[in-house]
């Protein structure tokens, strides 16, 4: 068993060939802190066992990924995203985790005005049940060219107003991605502005290959791209954020390696490039 290395989460996506449990057992035997679940990884075990287990492994659960997709054309789809994500927030109060992430959502061809509208109303039918549940919950902005079908939010600057529109509920906040905002001139003045309102709930890292080959699946491990991760790090913890740098990599390379070969880079990459 390594030592655990404080700060440093890993999301189960960036090891997806694993089930969860030998996620749990390999982060923890790596020297990983903390861990992010997916909701895929309730489809063998309930929420609850794979909350114990994390528990009992001594990793720390930092989040549960993913709600959201709240825009639909049709109030039927609005209505059936609004009960999906009050049961991931059970899904989250059960294993424990503190945040849902929320990938906001977007429609083909909807204005994404429109979208953010529908987003705003679906997240406020969320907030009671978070509230009750003692689940917060994190907006993640993510990178403009997801605009299309995948979150009307693209900014941390939207994020930021879109938890004012709601009037600024504790329960609501951001999950600061830097795959999704690195590029964002605005970034250092609007985690700063989030940091004031108390809404910095996650911080999510990996790295921006050149050149991408898949805007969804190709991204890098720390140190291999061109994200500032340092200074990025630097605007979280001047704005107040004190918590994990979460490891979450989508990367079909990566899922076609030796998952322990592949862990122990993102744990060395990481003790080089975030800690
Ligand atoms: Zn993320």
């Amino acid at each position: 068993m390594a030592e655990a290395i404080p700060g440093l989460a890993v999301h189960t996506i960036t090891t997806k060939p694993w089930p969860v449990e030998r996620c749990i057992d390999e982060y923890a035997a790596a020297g990983v802190s903390g861990i992010t679940l997916w909701r895929r990884d309730f489809e063998r075990l309930p929420a609850a066992a794979v909350g114990r287990r994390v528990r009992e492994a001594g990793l720390e659960c930092c989040g549960l990924a993913r709600g959201g997709f709240f825009p639909a054309v049709e109030a039927a789809g609005r209505r059936a995203a609004v009960e999906d994500n009050l049961r991931a927030i059970d899904e989250a109060a059960a294993c424990g985790a503190p945040v849902l992430v929320l990938v906001c959502g977007a429609v083909p061809g909807q204005p994404l005005a429109e979208s953010r509208k529908q987003i705003a109303e679906g997240i406020s039918e969320c907030v009671g049940h978070a509230r009750a549940a003692g689940v917060k919950l994190a907006i993640e902005p993510l990178h403009p060219m997801y605009a299309g079908d995948r979150s009307a939010v693209v900014t941390m600057g939207q994020a930021n107003d879109l938890c004012d529109v709601l009037g600024s509920p504790a329960e609501v906040g951001i999950a600061v991605d830097v795959y999704h905002t690195w590029w964002d001139a605005a970034l250092e003045v609007e985690i700063a502005r989030a940091g004031e309102a108390g809404r910095l709930f996650s911080y999510h890292v990996c790295d921006w290959r050149l050149p991408t080959e898949d805007l969804l699946n190709d991204r890098g491990l720390m140190g291999e791209g061109c994200i500032d991760l340092a200074g990025i790090r630097g605007m979280m913890e001047r704005a107040g954020f004190t918590g994990p740098s979460e490891v979450e990599i989508f990367s079909d390379r990566r899922w076609a390696q030796v998952q322990e070969v592949w862990l122990e880079e993102v744990v060395a990459a990481w003790v080089r490039h975030c800690g």
